[in-house]
């Protein structure tokens, strides 16, 4: 090889012009690549860029859900993209359906037409993550999924969802409710949620699917994700998706974030423990009272249906007033 350079390097000696002419073409080629190679280098990183910023802005989105909006502002839920239902590709996949935009087939029709026989209903459940948590859980749901119309719920107080802490009115919550999907004790199914959450945030969506159902023997494409702030062990709130599927979303479609708050108490996500604010202690509510036992509860505790006609009594007050009329809290319902 040195041998070879050497030589070339005595040829080009000899003759001037025409070497000087390819080392000309030689530098205008390589200003050319390295124009062209910079020009592209400088792209894709770019490129790379945006699409990370992508994510990351989708990533804000949804912790926005769990951070920013969870901010809770009076409202039970908000919606979450202006309404319109959207889910990842496996949950359309799973259920055998073929989306192009806001139209949805199954194999072999056309677009906008949805053959029942050959959609699959299913339900997913996401694995616990390395803090115990649960994570998304979707299906695609249909009379297949629910219980028999006279089932009964099976108990679920074996399960100690991620964040669980005794004695602060915590309630194991379904992410997909047992009226759609028939899951009893399922970890990967049962959070960490308020009653509110539960109750006046979850509900109304679980019962509207479940009415759709019964009433079309349609399906519905239906997620429900709990969004955490960091490390948190204890969701903010439920991301919650559904869409009907036979008639292209026309019977139902939500898309929504319900807040897992209790308004007037703080609540520690990390702990579990809950701080009801010096206002929420001050203001009466209804409660049922044992004037034998002097066992206070909310009118919702089994306990308080159980008082005899006898000793039971409805009286609207504070908690401090009760307390202070020697009255203890129901051990059960901690009111
Ligand atoms: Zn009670």
């Amino acid at each position: 090889m040195s041998k070879n350079q050497y030589s070339k390097k005595n040829k080009n000696t000899k003759s001037r012009r025409g070497p000087a002419l390819a080392l000309l073409l030689i530098i205008l080629v390589a200003v050319a690549y390295l124009w062209f190679s910079n020009h592209r280098m400088g792209e894709s990183p770019r490129q790379t860029s945006d699409s990370v910023q992508q994510t990351e802005k989708t990533s804000t989105a949804q912790e926005g859900a769990g951070g920013d909006l969870a901010e809770y502002n009076g409202s039970n839920y908000v919606e979450m993209n202006g309404g319109a239902p959207e889910f990842p590709d496996e949950v359309y996949e799973k259920a055998s359906l073929i989306k192009d935009g806001d139209k949805w087939k199954t194999k072999g029709n056309l677009l906008g037409t949805v053959d029942s026989n050959k959609l699959t209903a299913y339900e997913y459940y996401s694995p616990l993550d390395g803090l115990g948590r649960c994570g998304v859980a979707y299906g695609c749901l249909g009379r297949e999924t629910m219980p028999e119309e006279d089932a009964e719920r099976g108990d679920i107080s074996s399960v100690h969802p991620s964040g669980w802490a005794r004695g602060q009115n915590w309630e194991r919550c379904h992410l997909i409710a047992w009226s759609l999907s028939a899951e009893n004790d399922n970890e990967g199914n049962l959070i960490t949620g308020t009653h509110y959450l539960n109750y006046e945030g979850m509900r109304p969506f679980e019962e509207e699917t479940s009415r759709y159902i019964w009433s079309t023997g349609n399906h519905v494409l239906y997620m429900a994700e709990p969004m955490y702030a960091g490390d948190e062990l204890i969701a903010r709130g439920v991301h919650m998706v559904g869409r009907s599927v036979e008639d292209n979303g026309q019977g139902l479609s939500f898309n929504t974030y319900c807040f897992n708050v209790t308004p007037g108490a703080e609540i520690d996500y990390k702990t579990g423990v809950v701080t009801t604010s010096e206002q929420a202690a001050q203001d009466a509510r209804l409660y049922v009272i044992n004037k034998r036992s002097k066992v206070f509860h909310y009118p919702s505790c089994d306990g308080a249906k159980e008082i005899s006609e006898h000793n039971r009594e409805e009286v609207t007050a504070t908690r401090l007033e009760l307390t202070s009329q020697g009255y203890m809290p129901c051990g059960a319902c901690e009111p």
